[in-house]
């Protein structure tokens, strides 16, 4: 089978609105808003690693070990479905949308998110969603390494403690 031609670069025809930005500066709900405005998909990225994140902790993986983390990478398939309030996403088939946002993911994410080797597998993946389909992709390294040429890019910002109020009040919720 022809392996499919995965480059930072966007087809024609085809729309990628990178939204990049740090912790809590509205990435989110910004892309969520504006993907169905346009009627468009919306590419969580951050989803995919906290996924990701909670398949190594199920599997008792060592989130230090970057190569074990990308065999298990390879192993893994991640979905993500759209809803009528956003995404669900499914991890080799289970429904794990409001699992991947709990404490315990959300700080142990930091490992899977610094290894390189996971990094690679996780771009590639980004880049055949923005390939095939019109998308809204959010995250930190979306306008500079994912889709460096992207259609359209911002960068979402807000007040140091704007953001830290967000990210108390989400991880209460
Ligand atoms: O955006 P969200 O908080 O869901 O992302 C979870 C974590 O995943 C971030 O804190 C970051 O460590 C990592 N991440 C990343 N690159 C992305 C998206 C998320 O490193 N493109």
């Amino acid at each position: 089978m022809p392996k499919p031609n995965v480059t930072a670069s966007v087809n024609p025809g085809i729309m990628v609105i990178a939204i990049d930005g740090p912790a809590g500066a509205g990435k989110s709900t910004v892309a969520k808003i504006l993907a169905k405005q346009l009627k468009i998909s919306y590419l969580d990225t951050g989803a995919m690693y906290r996924a990701l994140t909670l398949k190594a902790m199920r599997c008792k993986v060592n989130l230090e070990d970057g190569p074990k983390l990308a065999e298990l990478a390879h192993a893994t398939k991640i979905e993500l479905k759209p809803r009528p309030a956003g995404l669900s996403i499914l991890l080799d088939g289970e429904d794990v949308s409001e699992e991947i946002r709990t404490v315990q993911v959300t700080n142990n994410t930091f490992y899977i998110a610094r290894a390189g080797e996971v990094r690679e597998i996780l771009v590639k993946w980004q880049r055949q969603i923005g390939q095939t389909q019109s998308v809204v992709a959010e995250g930190r390294d979306i306008g500079t390494v994912v889709f460096p040429n992207a259609t359209k890019k911002f960068y979402l910002d807000a007040d140091f403690s704007e953001r830290a109020q967000r990210r108390i009040k989400e991880l209460r919720e």
